[in-house]
């Protein structure tokens, strides 16, 4: 928004945020103007019937005929939503060079990966797994992968090399002598930008800052002019742009410019020493507003963020690359789950639902909030409880002491804002099969991963006498 100073509240709705709330309608109005399209903020939202009952709806689709066809645990996921958030960048950024490379790890689905790879984005990866996962959904596009990573394999960089992904993202000095090696002997240049640790601090959860010298990520910038001086000299090693990436779940534009300041720096004095960097990358970790406590726009949000880089690269004619992985994906997404007990312990009321940690990890891992909201809504008085899964985990929890509108045994409740670091990070803990997965676009409904199965957990077994 205006000035770039965008605030949503990380933890609990305060007086100054309603208060920025509606200094921020205002901003969205002005921004809104300006940008095209049919931008709705969030897909998921009710439809009242002639009855005056509320239905929740993914876009055109109601979502209580998608579990009785699906089943639940079931990931929702509104690909026109995830389309309307890369037009939203790639519109902003028309004027200038750039590359979106989607953070593959935020949600790795080959259909999501062949969605975004045609409507031109590069990936952003750091693992083998994720490389391979781009050559089977958009071989086309693996001259648009950047590799990021703190510990990639020489197995890993090898992959890459043979793939001629557009940049490695270098971590450390001992990775950029592994990839200079391998590169040599497979006679395939290299480009790698250095991933700088610019020891900004952002305000997000501990485990998901990265950008301070105390993270394990990058090389301090202090140290990265040497290094690319000193790579110079190496035949098979092409220095081709600079890296950050502060952290995830970020709220506010200042640390990224502040970042992107740093990086400007470094970009100038290299240029003094006769190296000349084609690509900036500014990383990913724009954040949503799971919380709700404000009117969040993701229009305003993404000006404020692009224009508080761009203010930093200006006068710098590079290639912008950015790596956007939640901001595009989270609220496109929602768990779609079915109330299977409702039970007292003293002063508790827990609904236990079918899904469980293993599906959705997010609020057990980084105590991450997510709204919680009925399909089918009852009348009745606000009641506190505590939504839980099946898992033998006091962890295993995706809301507590949250006050919903009452809920019965069979009922479902989507778990919203889950389309990011939700599925991916989802795991077979207790034996569970994960859940099936699927894209609603315009009145369509299309499965694009099968529930898994018992015979899917136990194939990689080998059963001794
Ligand atoms: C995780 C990650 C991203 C994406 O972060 P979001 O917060 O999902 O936008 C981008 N770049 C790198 C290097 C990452 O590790």
């Amino acid at each position: 928004m205006v000035g770039g100073a965008f605030v949503f509240c990380y933890r609990r709705r305060s007086v100054a945020t309603y208060w920025i709330g509606a200094v921020e309608i205002v901003a969205q109005k002005v921004v809104r103007k300006q940008l095209p399209g049919k931008l709705q903020p969030r897909p998921f939202h009710y439809k009242f019937s002639a009855s005056r009952s509320a239905a929740l709806y993914c876009g055109q689709r109601s979502m209580a005929p998608l579990a009785a066809e699906y089943g639940t645990p079931l990931y929702v996921y509104s690909a026109d939503h995830i389309l309307d958030r890369l037009q939203l960048f790639q519109s902003s950024l028309a004027e200038r060079d750039h590359l979106i490379c989607y953070a593959v790890k935020a949600n790795s689905a080959l259909a999501l990966l062949q969605m975004l790879a045609r409507r031109g984005a590069g990936f952003d990866i750091v693992s083998g797994g994720e490389l391979e996962r781009v050559r089977a959904a958009a071989p086309d596009a693996l001259n648009r992968v950047v590799f990021s990573g703190a510990g990639k394999t020489a197995d890993e960089i090898d992959l890459a090399l043979e793939a001629g992904i557009f940049s490695f993202h270098v971590e450390s000095e001992a990775e950029l002598e592994v990839l200079a090696g391998r590169a040599a002997r497979l006679r395939r240049k290299a480009r790698f930008s250095l991933r700088v640790n610019p020891d900004i601090f952002a305000e997000t959860h501990p485990y998901i800052s990265t950008g301070m010298s105390e993270h394990k990520f990058g090389i301090p910038i202090a140290q990265a002019r040497r290094i690319y001086r000193a790579a110079r000299s190496h035949r098979w090693l092409t220095a081709h742009g600079v890296s950050v990436h502060i952290g995830s779940q970020i709220s506010s534009a200042e640390p990224f410019g502040a970042a992107m300041t740093r990086v400007a720096g470094l970009v100038r004095e290299l240029r003094k020493d006769g190296i000349s960097l084609p690509c900036v990358d500014a990383g990913g970790g724009l954040g949503i507003d799971y919380e709700r406590a404000s009117g969040f726009d993701p229009a305003a949000v993404a000006e404020a963020y692009l224009r508080s880089i761009e203010q930093a690269l200006e006068g710098l004619n590079v290639r912008l690359v950015l790596e956007p992985g939640r901001f595009l994906v989270a609220q496109a997404g929602a768990l779609l789950t079915r109330v299977l007990y409702v039970k007292k312990n003293g002063r508790k009321t827990f609904v236990i639902t079918d899904a469980g940690m293993n599906d959705l990890i997010r609020p057990a891992l980084y105590q991450a909030w997510h709204e919680i909201v009925p399909v089918q809504r009852r009348s009745g008085r606000a009641v506190t409880v505590d939504v839980v899964g099946p898992v033998c985990e006091s962890g295993d929890f995706f809301a507590r002491d949250r006050s919903m509108p009452p809920v019965r045994p069979g009922d479902l409740v989507a778990i919203l804002d889950a389309g990011a670091y939700g599925m991916a990070q989802s795991s077979n803990y207790n034996s569970r099969p994960r859940p099936a997965e699927i894209f609603v676009q315009d009145r369509k409904a299309r499965l694009i991963r099968r529930r898994e199965e018992m015979a899917d957990l136990l194939a990689p077994e080998i059963e001794l006498m």
